[in-house]
């Protein structure tokens, strides 16, 4: 039987796992933490990454877990509302831990887990197979390696080698609290180079996140992100200053991605979500890419056989969409973090004149879209 490396036990790597679970390959996944977790808050799934989950028979589970995203409200930190809408899909967009998406994913996967494997480095062998080596001192020889071990990819090093992940000027803070909100409360709030978001999990708990314009891994030391927070949004309404003050374990990232650029494998090796396409969170899409790619790359192994045939047909129908998120992820992110306060009062003056209808239309093409039904 013929073998693949996955590289990562992410989203992406469990997702793909999990597609070719009914394939003749043993598929062995390697990951180089002590076990297989998602640290980080709450996700937003929306009903394109759903549609794989209906596919593979996972939506039930998903759902059983998560809290869905009835209205979502645009509004300034004093709390005026810009504009309301929701949403109108045939799924739901939900929210849910991390972790309790990674359970879901960890307890449908069928391939052999492998904890404590970082790959320090990859080689294609003269027979066409790749020899994996890890760090932890054991080699394995495989057919085929799909690198989806994230942002800071060793595979995509090899495979693309275009260096570091490129900082967006800003960080987001993270987290998760209880909160007195309607169940299915959403909310983006815009200030002059900051916001918040919003978005409902199950149970009463909601995931937050606030974003500032600052230098590449700035410090919250020595007063601390809670601290650091409050200064900035303690006079933003309700509940944002109590999200903050309630929320136990804060996490902080500097936001990177990557211009999009094609060349995504090199003989029996592929890369697969944020190793291909990282991008900022600013559509919700990054993860949602990673369950998308992993569905057609499963497909096309399907389709074309464990070849580089089948690596460059998952390419062409996966980057032209996958590049046109990143884009527009990287342009809302600017549209968000302005500053200046005439052009800020300007933003917001014209999300309020738009038609929240209007809105919703110009991201269906992100959310709408159906991947089960491309022909590959
Ligand atoms: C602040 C923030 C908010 C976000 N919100 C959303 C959202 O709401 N919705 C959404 O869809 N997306 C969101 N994203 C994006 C999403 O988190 C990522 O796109 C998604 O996690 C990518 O999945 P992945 O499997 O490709 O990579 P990852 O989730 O990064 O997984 C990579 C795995 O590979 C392992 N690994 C790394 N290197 C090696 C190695 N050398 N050897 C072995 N294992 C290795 C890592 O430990 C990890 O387990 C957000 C991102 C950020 C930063």
């Amino acid at each position: 039987m013929k073998e693949i490396a996955i590289i990562g036990g992410g989203i992406g790597g469990l997702t793909l796992a999990i597609c070719l679970k009914n394939s003749s390959y043993q598929c062995h996944i390697y990951e180089k933490n002590t076990e297989f977790r998602e640290v980080g808050a709450a996700i937003s799934v929306f009903p394109n990454a759903l549609k794989v989950f209906q596919a593979v028979g996972l939506l039930d589970n998903i759902l059983r877990v998560s809290g869905v995203v009835e209205n979502v409200f645009l509004k300034t930190q004093s709390g005026r509302i810009l504009s309301k809408s929701s949403p109108h899909y045939d799924l739901p967009t939900i929210c849910l831990h991390r972790t309790d998406l990674h359970t879901v994913l960890l307890e449908n996967v069928k391939a052999e887990l492998h904890t404590h494997h970082q790959v320090a480095s990859v080689e294609t062998l003269d027979t066409g197979k790749v020899n994996l080596v890890f760090t932890n001192g054991t080699h394995k020889t495989v057919d085929a390696v799909v690198g989806a071990d994230g942002l800071h990819s060793v595979i995509r090093q090899q495979i693309i080698n275009d260096g570091s992940s490129v900082f967006r000027g800003y960080s987001i803070w993270r987290g998760v609290c209880e909160m007195d909100l309607d169940a299915g409360y959403g909310s983006e709030t815009y200030g002059n180079g900051k916001r918040v978001g919003i978005v409902p999990i199950k149970d009463g708990q909601f995931g937050w996140w606030a974003t500032l314009n600052e230098p590449f891994m700035q410090s919250d030391e020595p007063e601390g992100s809670r601290q650091r927070l409050l200064t900035h949004f303690s006079d933003w309404h309700y509940p944002i200053p109590e999200l903050i003050r309630n929320t136990k374990h804060i996490l902080k990232n500097s936001l990177t991605d990557r211009v999009p650029v094609r060349g995504w494998s090199k003989g029996m090796a592929v890369l697969l979500g944020d190793a291909a396409h990282p991008t900022t969170p600013n559509l919700g899409q990054g993860g949602c890419m990673a369950i998308e790619g992993a569905y057609i790359l499963a497909k096309c192994i399907d389709t074309y056989g464990l070849t580089p045939a089948a690596f460059a047909r998952y390419e062409k129908l996966h980057f032209p969409r996958t590049e046109r998120i990143v884009k527009a992820s990287l342009q809302l992110g600017k549209i968000g973090q302005l500053k200046n306060r005439a052009i800020c009062a300007l933003r917001n003056l014209l999300i309020s004149i738009v038609p929240a209808r209007l809105n919703m239309k110009l991201i269906d093409s992100y959310f709408a879209y159906d991947v089960t039904k491309l022909v590959v």
